[in-house]
């Protein structure tokens, strides 16, 4: 493998990232060839290419090693000391582990780590606090707002009354303002401050002087960015939100799932509203892998590795800029980045397309008052929080943003490929 000298490899500390090393078990190899083979070139697919999706990250290799663990057999309906099968004093202990660990990490009164997703996390959290035909005043999915946050097609749309805020069209910030006006004129049972595709920080105080004005619950809808909280480099919603949505699989590098975080008061109608409300038994392995994952996002390599994410947004950002595509807000406070790619003549789609082809996997993103079709969309969203977990900081970063605009400005698609193949594989093949 050759790696010209602008690349730094993973140090020590970090760790291991997913990689072309990743080899099926045996008794997998056996028992499915065909499926082996398929995981075996996802693998192989990853290690070649830059993950740069919003959500995705590279789970932890302690996480996964919990994942496949024995309590992935555990039946375990209910809570620790209140379970309705027998044999769970291991398993209650593991989700003690993780409950006490989610509320040190965020400072929280309550934890429930049971969701299986951020959106059960979310429809919990509507379920501990609303009643349907509710209204609910949330960013509105053209800005930026999750499915969860009043979709029609989503249980969220059909159940509660949405009333939708956005952003600013000159700044693409979130004016609290129009929140405000929104909330006296509606007068909302519930606020949800946060979004998707939002790269900025979130005012929760805001949010909360509102939502007091009005008396209505605040939700704190922050699976993006969960990780950057428990690592200090956003501010926390636990004080200001009545429930917090957070996700562990995100920038926290757990298991795929959601977690629940509430005032004292709200403790016992949030846990009734995961189990038995919307959920049965919980994924005990899940429980065990988050357990292991918010133990590790206490640590320094975790702090350094969150850090390597947000600086490396910013100057993903900034050299994206410097090639004519327009960073929403002008730039980032978070891991993401969402950028306008119709100053370059192109779609969402097409950017998406062009970009994978090179290996460079991202999102179409429609904007905030896109004037394109959804389906085509003017933007694309990116996350680092792969990249950061791999080791990559803002050099490689800055150079992958000058690579996307390069390619997107109609550059040498060859070279391009050449060199994100050279930074993937650099960075990858340790697990
Ligand atoms: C990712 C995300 C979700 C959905 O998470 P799932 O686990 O895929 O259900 C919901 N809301 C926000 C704000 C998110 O970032």
């Amino acid at each position: 493998m050759s790696v010209t000298p602008t690349v730094h490899g993973p140090t020590e500390t970090d760790a291991p990232a997913a990689g072309a090393r990743w080899e099926p078990a045996e008794a997998l190899r056996r028992a499915d060839p065909l499926l082996a083979d398929l995981l075996a070139a996802e693998a192989e697919r990853r290690a070649e290419s830059l993950q740069l999706l919003a959500g995705e990250n590279i789970t932890s290799p302690a996480v996964l090693a919990a994942l496949g663990g024995p309590l992935i057999d555990k039946y375990a309906e209910g809570y620790p000391g209140r379970r309705h099968h027998t044999g769970c004093a291991l398993a209650d202990t593991a989700e003690l582990l993780a409950v006490d660990r989610a509320r040190q990490l965020f400072a929280a009164p309550h934890a429930n780590v049971q969701p299986r997703s951020a959106t059960s996390a979310m429809l919990a959290a509507y379920a501990a606090l609303l009643r349907p035909g509710d209204t609910v005043l949330a960013m509105s999915l053209e800005h930026g707002g999750h499915l969860s946050c009043g979709s029609r097609a989503n249980f969220s749309g059909r159940w509660f009354d949405f009333v939708g805020y956005g952003v600013r069209e000159d700044n693409g910030l979130i004016d609290p303002e129009q929140v405000r006006e929104l909330a006296h004129r509606h007068r909302p049972k519930a606020i949800i401050a946060g979004g998707i595709s939002y790269p900025r920080h979130v005012d929760w105080a805001a949010f909360r002087a509102v939502a007091d004005e009005v008396d209505a619950y605040l939700i704190a809808s922050a699976a993006q960015t969960t990780g950057l909280v428990a690592a200090g480099l956003a501010p926390s919603p636990v004080p200001y939100a009545d429930v917090t949505v957070a996700a562990t699989h995100k920038l926290l590098r757990g298991p795929r799932g959601g977690l629940l975080l509430s005032t004292v008061e709200l403790a016992d109608r949030v846990d009734r509203a995961v189990f038995p409300f919307t959920q049965g038994g919980a994924a005990m392995n899940e429980v065990a892998g988050k357990a292991v994952a918010l133990a590790e996002a206490a640590g320094e390599d975790f702090a350094a590795y969150a850090r390597r994410a947000v600086d490396g947004a910013r100057a993903l950002a900034g050299a994206l800029a410097e090639q004519g595509v327009r960073p929403m807000t002008g730039g980032t406070d978070t891991h993401l980045v969402t950028a306008d790619v119709s100053p370059l003549g192109l779609s969402g789609v097409d950017a998406e397309r062009r970009c994978a082809a090179a290996g460079l996997m991202l999102g179409k993103c429609a904007l905030p008052f896109d004037p394109a079709p959804a389906a085509e969309a003017s933007g694309i969203r990116l996350g680092t929080g792969a990249a950061a977990a791999q080791g990559m900081g803002p050099a490689e970063l800055a150079e992958v943003g000058t690579l996307i605009g390069e390619l997107l400005r109609g550059g040498p698609q060859a070279r391009i490929s050449a060199r994100v193949r050279e930074l993937a594989r650099a960075f990858s093949g340790r697990r």
